[in-house]
């Protein structure tokens, strides 16, 4: 079996074993199962619960107390779907739900409720893309794209490759932060053969989440000429203060990698209890604002259902209405 596959099958699923290792006495489970992956587990510190790492993978009795604006699809993704498996929600670019799978389980996930399709056929799929010249981009979503072996991505990035008015690859990925070993040999050849320009977004929320390893091998993506953005979801007890995101966006910076989106929670059923006012979000990107070079501060947005792109919150705080209802 494949390194990374071993290390994955080791990720702590059961409370039981994560209370041993982290000398806690950890007993509330969920229909969203435990999943951390041993790399994170070791950089929690034990015998607490107020661990920045800890808080965005245990389940917790406040996720069964959702108040009710708070949805199990808060973004709509079920109105934009092409299929159950292509969404495209903006114009020019689409999303392939490639996988249900991850590395680990974020309890703010606002895609913990989507109804998967386990297929890994993406023939009507690529089909539909093909047919729309007004599509250029095509982002590798899911769960995490990354979760599908070398030998399932291969055929579907040569798919997209052949179809001549897609110019870029996007692949939204939290994989390598839990198990960086992820980055194979044939994972890099895949990507530098592909006539796509590829673009890697990484999802890290806290600066603990890092380490050395994890920028190595981000670095042999960047090597091929990857570009490698970062967006970060702005978590209550996790990285609500401007130390933590300083610390985050510089240790980013500093290892190539840019701070592109810093999202306001999406107001998912069973993440509530990780919501930030946006009033707080506002006055954390102003004290960094006067703090870090301007590449080094990310976006601060949200994602407002039938808008037609991302919702910059600095420019608009007014703007959060987050039901969802098409425009009449
Ligand atoms: S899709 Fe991303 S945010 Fe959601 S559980 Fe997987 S890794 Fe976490």
């Amino acid at each position: 079996m494949l390194k990374w596959r071993q290390i994955q099958k080791d990720n702590f699923t059961k409370l039981e074993d994560l209370g041993k290792f982290l000398d806690l006495d950890l007993s509330y489970s969920s229909s969203f199962p435990l999943n951390v992956p041993r790399r994170l587990a070791s950089k929690i510190k034990k015998r607490t619960l107020d661990d920045p790492i800890l808080k965005q993978f245990l389940p917790s009795l406040e996720e069964d107390l959702p108040p009710p604006s708070f949805l199990e699809d808060p973004v709509c993704d079920t109105s934009f779907q092409k299929t159950p498996r292509l969404l495209q929600k903006y114009q020019g670019r689409a999303l392939l739900i490639t996988t249900s799978a991850c590395a680990m389980h974020c309890r703010y996930c606002f895609r913990q409720n989507y109804p998967y399709n386990g297929n890994t056929d993406f023939h009507s799929e690529l089909e539909i893309i093909r047919s729309d010249e007004t599509i250029h981009e095509i982002i590798l979503s899911g769960g995490d794209p990354l979760s599908l072996s070398d030998e399932t991505l291969k055929p579907l990035i040569e798919s997209l490759s052949e179809i001549p008015h897609l110019k870029l690859l996007r692949f939204h990925t939290r994989f390598p932060i839990g198990i960086p070993e992820r980055i194979t040999d044939s994972l890099l050849e895949l990507l530098e053969n592909s006539r796509l320009q590829v673009v890697f977004i990484v999802h890290v929320n806290h600066p603990d989440e890092l380490d050395d390893e994890i920028f190595s091998a981000l670095k042999k993506v960047g090597t091929l000429g990857i570009p490698i953005l970062c967006q970060s979801v702005l978590l209550a007890g996790v990285n609500d203060d401007d130390k933590t995101l300083k610390e985050l966006f510089l240790s980013l910076a500093h290892r190539g990698i840019i701070p592109y989106y810093l999202h306001q929670l999406d107001r998912v059923k069973q993440g509530h209890h990780f919501e930030v006012p946006v009033e707080k979000g506002l006055k954390l990107i102003e004290k960094l604002r006067g703090e870090l070079p301007g590449y080094a501060l990310p976006k601060y947005v949200q994602e407002i259902p039938f808008k037609n792109s991302k919702t910059d919150v600095t420019s608009d705080p007014l703007s959060l209405d987050r039901e969802c209802k098409a425009p009449v």
